[in-house]
């Protein structure tokens, strides 16, 4: 098998793991978030992985994200949170997914839709409330007339109300006093709702920083996306779970090439080198996701050791260096890891993160560009098919 130039590899033990993890954890529903394909791992890989693992619900953002989940066969309880006027709510009405509406000209939509999608189907709908990000959902004083006029048409069989939702803003910092805030505006919700008829089956607030910092915030389920994938929602916050990072980026050394002192570096000459030193030529870049942010700030793993980047990360390849040469320095064609779980020395997805001003969540999402992807499953019980070896993305 030719060994890949830079490639992404998933690994779906890790995704089951994590998964069954959280359901111990939080002992409530685990509705897994595979939005943005799934975080960069791959949206329908990470969704027959997580069902696998036993997870009754998933979620996306995007209409069109959960009608493509569909069109990859998958069969289970699924939402969706994130739509303009005109979608196609019949096709999400005729899917089975369940969609979520902010307002009343949402619910007025879905009437429309219900009503051409024939006889036989009820739409499912999830309210959104705003309880504090000030982002989608209903703002409070807005609570009272979409519960009654989603209660008004769940009596003349439009749709069935099956959930009743909010989103935390600042649940990676629990101390935060928003939290307590917003947990309180939501349980005003839920009564106000209670008051109006509607007894939805699902009421979930906590994505994966709350749904482990804030057992009070689970309710009948809790939304679990970047914990699912094995990174720390709350970095200085969450007890070791040992949820394990899915996601490992490599490449091959292109060229490696000795430098001597005064040499500079990458575009910009922005590092020069103080002592005698060799370097590697990675050939990964902003076009494959590699942050430019990373320049001369992010390490990759080289034989078990983190290497620093030096120079500007360019649109196809950056410069690592490798320390002074000997007969223990890389070889063109050796293995450079960008990040991963971190088993082999390498950093992870939280240390680019760190390294460059950013979260966990933008470095899996963003990586891609030209490399492929691959799904293993490093688990030897189920260990099948080798998925989807060097798939291009
Ligand atoms: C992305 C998202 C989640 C998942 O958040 P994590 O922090 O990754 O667990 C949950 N709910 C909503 C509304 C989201 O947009």
């Amino acid at each position: 098998m030719t060994p890949a130039r830079a490639e992404i590899v998933v690994d779906l033990a890790a995704i089951r793991h994590n998964v069954r993890v959280l359901r111990a954890t939080t002992g409530v529903e685990v509705i897994v978030v595979v939005k943005a394909d799934g975080y960069g791992h791959g949206m329908a890989e990470v969704a027959g992985a997580a069902r696998a693992a036993g997870a009754t619900w998933l979620a996306v953002a995007t209409l069109d994200e959960a009608l493509r989940l569909r069109a990859a066969g998958d069969t289970g309880r699924l939402l969706c949170w994130l739509t303009v006027p005109g979608e196609p709510y019949a096709d999400a009405l005729r899917a089975g997914i369940d969609v979520t509406a902010y307002s009343v000209a949402e619910l007025d939509e879905i009437a429309a839709a219900s009503a051409h999608a024939g006889a036989g189907l009820t739409a499912r709908v999830q309210l959104k409330v705003d309880t504090g990000l000030s982002r989608g959902g209903a703002p409070r004083e807005a609570w009272g007339e979409l519960f009654a006029r989603a209660r008004a048409g769940e009596e003349a069989g439009l749709w069935q109300v099956t959930g009743l939702w909010s989103h935390f803003a600042c649940s990676d910092e629990p101390a935060h006093p928003a939290n307590d805030q917003q947990e309180q505006a939501f349980r005003d919700a839920l009564a106000l709702a209670d008051g109006a008829g509607l007894h939805p089956e699902l009421r979930h607030l906590a994505n994966s920083a709350a749904a482990i910092l804030r057992p009070s915030a689970r309710f009948d389920a809790v939304r679990c996306g970047i914990a699912s994938y094995g990174l720390d929602p709350a970095p200085g916050h969450t007890p070791d779970l040992g949820l394990v990072p899915a996601m490992t980026v490599r490449a091959r050394i292109a060229l490696v090439k000795a430098l001597v002192p005064g040499d500079s570096v990458s575009y910009g000459h922005t590092w020069t080198a103080p002592t005698p030193t060799t370097v590697g030529l990675v050939p990964a870049g902003y076009g494959e996701g590699v942050p430019r942010h990373a320049s001369g700030v992010a390490s990759v793993g080289v034989g078990g050791a983190q290497r620093p980047i030096r120079g500007r990360v360019c649109m196809d390849q950056f410069l690592v260096d490798l320390g002074p040469g000997d007969d223990s320095t890389p070889q063109a064609g050796d293995e450079v890891l960008l990040f991963g779980p971190g088993h082999h020395g390498e950093p992870t997805a939280q240390d680019w993160a760190e390294a460059c001003d950013t979260i966990s969540y933008e470095i899996v999402t963003r990586i891609g560009g030209r490399m492929t992807r691959t799904h293993v499953d490093t688990d030897p019980a189920t260990r099948g098919e080798p998925a989807t070896r060097g798939k291009p993305r």
